[in-house]
C-alpha cells in the first residue's frame, strides 16, 4: 500500500525539508507507526459521540430526478463544527497527546481547520496557536471569533500574499523552534511525509462508511465518486477505500475561479505542473521561473496553489479525473442544492454539485439504469452566506 517507506506515491510526495524539520517528522512517523487498537477504539469513540459519526449517506431524490442521475450525498456537513476537518483534527490531537505534546499549532485559510483545531484543543486542554494570513483574518471575522471563544490564540501572518500558503510557512517555522512540546496539526493531505498519509488515513472514515452504506442501500458499488479538491483531504478520504475497486470512477473538482485561462483560479491538477511546495513533490501552480502563483477562488477552502501528492499520483496513473468548475457555476451549484434538497452547502462542495449540473452526460451510459454517484458534501454553507449574498447582489 502507498506511500512507500520514504513517503512516495509513485514519483510524488517525499520530504523536501531542512534537517531541523526532519527530526520532528521522524518522531511523528514513529508515533504513528505505534498506533494500536486502543488508539483506534478511542478515536472511534470520539467519532461516534463527539463528531456524530457515521454521517448519513442521503439519497438526494429531487436533485437526482432533475439531473437524470442517482445521487447520494455523504453528509460531512453534519459533522460537529460543520465540515470534515474535525476527523483529521481529532486523530492528530490524540496522536499529539500520545507523543506527550502540550501545545498545538495549526494554519488556517478560511478558518474551518482553525476552528476544528481550536475545538479539539479545548476538548483535550491543549495550548493552541493558529497562524492565519492577515487578508484571511479580515475576510473571515466570524471564524476568528469562534477560535478565540474556544480559547485559541490567532496569530496574524503579514508575509507574502498574507493567505494560507504564508500561514503554512509560518507554522513550519514555529514548529522547528518549539518541536519538543509542540505538534503541528496540518489541515490537509499536503506537506512532507508522513502528513499526506496520516491525514488520508484519518479522513478515510468518509469512504469506509460510504462503502458500507451504499452496499446496504443499493447492494452494489457506486459508479462514480465526486468530491471537491483543495489540498485534497475530503476527496482522498472518500476515494481511498475504493482504490482497488476499478469499476468505481473518481472525479476531483478543482476551483476554476474566474476561468482556467484567466490565471485567476486554483485548478492545480488541471493547469499546474510538477514542482515542490511545502516540503512535498506534487503539482503546483508556478510561473516560468518557478515562483508560486497567486490563486483565486470564491471559496477560500479551495484557494491553495498546491495539492496532495497522492492526487498527483492518481492523475498520473489515470486512476482519477480532475476537472475545474468556475466561481459562477459554483454559485449555481450552491443555489441548486439549497432549492432542491433544502441543504445549503459550503462553497467548496458546491463546485462538485455544479459539476453534476454541467456535465451530467459524462456521468451517464447508454443503459437504462441510472448511474450511482456519491458526492462528498464536505461542509455546510453558513460560513459562506455573506459571500454568496454579495455575488448574487441580493439586498435584504
Ligand atoms: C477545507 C475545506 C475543503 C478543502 O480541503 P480539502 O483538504 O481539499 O478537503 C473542502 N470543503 C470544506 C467544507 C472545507 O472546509
Amino acid at each position: 500500500m502507498l506511500p512507500d517507506k520514504k513517503g512516495y506515491f509513485g514519483k510524488f510526495g517525499g520530504r523536501f525539508v531542512p534537517e531541523t524539520i526532519m527530526a520532528a517528522l521522524l518522531e511523528l512517523e514513529n508515533a504513528y507507526k505505534k498506533v494500536d487498537k486502543t488508539f483506534k477504539n478511542e478515536l472511534s469513540g470520539y467519532f461516534k459521540n463527539y463528531v456524530g459519526r457515521p454521517t448519513p449517506l442521503y439519497f438526494a431524490k429531487r436533485l437526482s430526478d432533475k439531473l437524470g442521475l442517482k445521487i447520494y450525498l455523504k453528509r460531512e456537513d453534519l459533522c460537529h463544527t460543520g465540515a470534515h476537518k474535525i476527523n483529521n483534527a481529532l486523530g492528530q490531537v490524540l496522536l499529539a497527546k500520545k507523543m506527550g505534546k502540550t501545545r498545538i499549532i495549526a494554519e488556517t485559510g478560511a478558518g474551518q481547520h482553525g476552528v476544528a483545531t481550536a475545538t479539539v484543543c479545548a476538548l483535550f486542554k491543549m495550548k493552541c496557536d493558529v497562524y492565519m494570513g492577515d487578508e484571511d483574518i479580515k475576510r473571515q471575522a466570524l471564524n476568528v471569533f469562534r477560535m478565540k471563544l474556544l480559547g485559541a490564540n490567532v496569530i496574524p501572518v503579514h508575509s507574502g500574499s498574507k493567505t494560507l500558503k504564508d500561514a503554512i510557512n509560518e507554522a513550519f517555522r514555529d514548529w522547528v523552534t518549539n518541536v519538543k512540546h509542540t505538534h503541528y496539526l496540518l489541515g490537509s493531505c499536503v506537506g512532507p511525509h508522513p502528513y499526506p498519509m496520516i491525514v488520508r488515513d484519518f479522513q478515510s472514515v468518509i469512504g469506509k462508511e460510504a462503502k458500507k452504506q451504499i452496499i446496504e442501500i443499493e447492494g452494489k458499488l457506486p459508479d462514480y465518486l465526486v468530491a471537491c479538491v483543495g489540498g485534497g483531504s475530503n476527496s482522498i478520504g472518500l476515494f481511498y477505500p475504493f482504490y482497488k475497486d476499478k469499476s468505481v470512477k473518481f472525479i476531483g473538482v478543482e476551483a476554476g475561479g474566474l476561468g482556467i485561462s484567466s490565471n485567476k483560479h486554483a485548478a492545480t491538477l488541471v493547469k499546474g505542473d510538477p514542482g515542490i511546495l511545502h516540503g512535498t513533490k506534487s503539482f503546483v501552480l508556478q510561473n516560468n521561473s518557478g515562483q508560486i502563483k497567486e490563486t483565486h477562488s470564491v471559496s477560500a477552502g479551495l484557494d491553495y496553489p498546491g495539492v496532495g501528492p497522492e492526487h498527483a499520483f492518481y492523475k498520473q496513473i489515470h486512476r482519477a479525473d480532475y476537472v475545474a468548475i468556475d466561481d459562477k457555476k459554483a454559485i449555481e451549484g450552491f443555489k441548486l442544492l439549497s432549492e432542491t434538497e433544502g441543504i445549503i452547502p459550503a462553497l467548496e462542495p458546491a463546485h462538485a454539485i455544479a459539476y453534476l449540473k454541467y456535465y451530467p452526460k459524462k456521468l451517464k451510459n447508454r443503459s437504462a439504469s441510472r448511474r450511482i454517484i456519491i458526492v462528498c458534501l464536505s461542509g455546510r454553507g453558513d460560513k459562506d452566506i455573506d459571500i454568496v449574498k454579495n455575488q448574487l447582489q441580493i439586498k435584504y
